[in-house]
C-alpha cells in the first residue's frame, strides 16, 4: 500500500497550483493560501518528512534553515520564521515546512501567539 501524496507533494508535482517564489532541486517556496501576515511564504523540502523533528540529518536540517533564511532575507529583509510541530503545535499539513512571515508596516512587536 502506498501513502497518498501530501498536499505539498502535490504542489511540488504541479498537480495543485500554487504561487511559487523560489525553487531549486531540493526545496520549493510558495505563497501561503491563507496568509497570516502581509507576506506569508512556506519553505518546503521536496524530500518528505512529516514534521521538523523527523529530520535527523544535520546537513538536511542545516540546508532547510539556510534556504529559509536566505529566501526570507531576499524577499523581506526583516521577517519571522515559524514552525508548527504536531496538532498541538498548530500543524495542519504533515509535510515539514517553515513559515516565513513579514511585511508588517512599521515593524511588528506582537507576541508569538498572534
Ligand atoms: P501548518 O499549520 O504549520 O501545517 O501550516 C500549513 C499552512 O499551509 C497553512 O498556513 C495553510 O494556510 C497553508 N496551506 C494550506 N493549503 C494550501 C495551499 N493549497 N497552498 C498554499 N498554502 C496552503
Amino acid at each position: 500500500m502506498t501513502n497518498a501524496p501530501t498536499l505539498f507533494e502535490r504542489i511540488i508535482a504541479r498537480d495543485i497550483p500554487a504561487e511559487i517564489v523560489y525553487e531549486d532541486g531540493d526545496y520549493i517556496v510558495i505563497k501561503d493560501i491563507a496568509p497570516k501576515a502581509p507576506i506569508h511564504l512556506l519553505v518546503i523540502p521536496k524530500k518528505f518528512s512529516a514534521r521538523i523533528d523527523d529530520v535527523t540529518d544535520e546537513a538536511e536540517m542545516g540546508r532547510l534553515w539556510l534556504t529559509a533564511s536566505r529566501v526570507a532575507r531576499q524577499q523581506l529583509g526583516d521577517y519571522r520564521l515559524v514552525i508548527n510541530a504536531g496538532k498541538g503545535g498548530g500543524q495542519e499539513v504533515f509535510h515539514t515546512h517553515i513559515h516565513i512571515l513579514g511585511g508588517w508596516e512599521g515593524g511588528h512587536s506582537v507576541g508569538f501567539g498572534e
